[in-house]
């Protein structure tokens, strides 16, 4: 490209979506030189700052304190006792107003210092190249750009027959706030979003009632981490978990009116009255407004195709100049893999030639204990082992066997280690236990490197640490090699 062919756009890059993906990819973009802009139309940060990440984990932070202050078994085994807990939910929800303002302001002033423009309004695509930018002012200016990142996230998902007025039935966009407490809270959901909220619930007292359609909760997690999480995270809490069972309306109001099915008959269950509602059930991507048609895109239930450069696909083949990051693409949706995609999209419009690999990047739940995993799941870990042909290793590292989580009392916990027996490759982890969320990024550092549990084994780990539980689970497949 000439100066002459990149002087005669507006910018170099035009970033829809200021959340973590499109944050990632504009300052990736500005920091190697790009003359480069971002339109956002809410508050910067998107998701994961605003409404998700930060808030939720600041309020499970001040919740799972209160749930270790009002443990009183749990400190009469340390010799302590504690006077009762109180606390003040508007100060716990004040935490998490200000670590949003805070990060918000940080991530917005880096763009800035970057030397990225923001651009305050609403995208869309006007043909290749081009985006309209329309401010609240009901103005439109329209820009050209020779490379153009969408990265305009998710919404949360809302199943029919399910009315939400924001005050007694919501999702977590209202949730994080923690206006209220309520005395009982059905969950509609076991993912992570619901598990993470019946934590924070339950911490503060709050009643629970999970409902999951499918036939067992916490469906998206490993089978046997979900069967000993469960144990913890929702038989021993003030949860009554429904499995198999639709919530087939919800009408907000006082009290909140759940009318309840069995999910395969669609026979009538129940009819609960609760006082308040958390819809949970997914997230929905946001693209139906940005004009895909004048590049010629189809979504796939609203996911813009991509290739693993990032590419926006049409007809598979991909598009010139066009790039698609984040929940919107519908892979992992997770603001990590919404940045890292933002990185590579950005590597390879300045010609660096790099692919995405989802099979190293981490998921975790922060639950107390947390729930974590990478890589491949069991089954797939299975099938691949049959389509390749070699012979899937499994081993398991128990927390009661470690030296640090016998001396915290907190010895409830399980890694389970998915590798290729010939090879020592690791192929994945799936951890629940405490600190999972920070032990499982070995673990994938491991899988991006593909490397084999043969040199793993033999790296020295802290004693006493939690990470020694991964250096059992290495030394025990090295041992189990074929
Ligand atoms: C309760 C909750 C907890 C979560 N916890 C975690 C966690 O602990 N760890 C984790 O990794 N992930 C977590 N997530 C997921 C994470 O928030 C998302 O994966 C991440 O925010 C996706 O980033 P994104 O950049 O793709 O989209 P978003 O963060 O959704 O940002 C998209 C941005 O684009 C803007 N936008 C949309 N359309 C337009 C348009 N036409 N013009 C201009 N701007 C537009 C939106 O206003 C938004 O700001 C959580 C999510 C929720 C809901």
């Amino acid at each position: 490209m000439s100066d002459a062919s990149a002087a005669s756009f507006d910018f170099d890059l035009i970033v829809i979506g200021a959340g973590y993906g499109g944050f990632d990819a504009a300052k990736h973009a500005a920091d190697h030189g790009l003359r480069t802009a971002i339109v956002e139309s809410r508050d910067m940060g998107g998701t994961c700052v605003n409404r998700g990440c930060v808030p939720s984990k600041a309020l499970l932070a001040a919740s799972g304190r209160v749930r270790e202050l009002a443990d009183a078994e749990h400190l009469r085994g340390f010799g302590i006792h504690a006077a009762p807990v109180r606390f003040e939910r508007q100060k716990i929800a004040d935490h998490a107003n200000q670590l949003v303002a805070t990060i918000r302001t940080n991530l917005t002033r880096s763009l800035e210092r970057a030397g990225a423009t923001i651009l305050r309004g609403k995208g869309r695509l006007e043909g290749p190249q081009r985006v309209a930018v329309r401010e609240a002012s009901g103005i439109e200016r329209v820009y050209s750009a020779r490379d153009v990142i969408i990265a305009t996230g998710s919404d949360p998902f809302v199943p029919p027959g399910i009315e939400t007025d924001g005050r007694t039935v919501f999702t977590s966009d209202e949730a994080i706030s923690l206006e209220w407490l309520p005395r009982w809270i059905a969950i509609i959901g076991s993912g992570y979003i619901g598990l993470e909220f019946a934590d924070v619930y339950t911490a503060l007292g709050c009643e629970v009632t999970m409902i999951e359609a499918l036939d067992r909760v916490m469906p998206t997690f490993d089978p046997d981490i979900a069967k000993i999480a469960a144990r913890k995270l929702i038989d021993g809490r003030d949860i009554d978990a429904r499995a198999g069972v639709l919530a087939k309306t919800v009408t907000p109001g006082s009290p909140v009116r759940i009318e309840l099915v069995e999910m395969v008959s669609r026979e009538p269950v129940e009819i609960l009255e609760v006082d308040a509602v958390l819809v949970a059930t997914g997230r929905v991507p946001v693209s139906k407004e940005l004009n895909l048609e004048s590049v010629g895109v189809t979504t796939n239930r609203g996911f813009i195709p991509v290739d693993e450069a990032m590419r926006v696909l049409v007809d598979d083949k991909p598009l010139a100049h066009l790039w698609a990051v984040g929940d919107v693409t519908g892979k992992m949706m997770l603001a990590h893999t919404a940045a890292a995609q933002g990185g590579v999209a950005v590597d390879n419009i300045l010609g660096h030639q790099r692919l995405i690999d989802y099979r190293s990047i981490p998921a975790a739940t922060f639950t107390h204990p947390e729930i974590s995993s990478v890589g491949l799941s069991e089954s797939d870990a299975k099938a691949l082992a049959a389509s390749d042909g070699f012979e899937l290793g499994l081993v398991r590292s128990y927390f009661k066997a470690n030296s640090k989580a016998l001396a915290e009392l907190e010895s409830d916990g399980l890694m389970k280690l998915l590798f290729n027996r010939s090879s020592g490759e690791v192929l994945g982890a799936h951890i629940y236990g405490l600190h999972a969320a920070d032990l499982i990024q070995e673990i994938a550092n491991a899988v991006a490197r593909r490397q084999s549990v043969r040199e793993l084994a033999n790296e020295v780990h802290t004693h006493p640490t939690l990470s020694e539980v991964v250096e059992v689970a290495y030394k025990q497949a090295a041992a189990a090699l074929a």
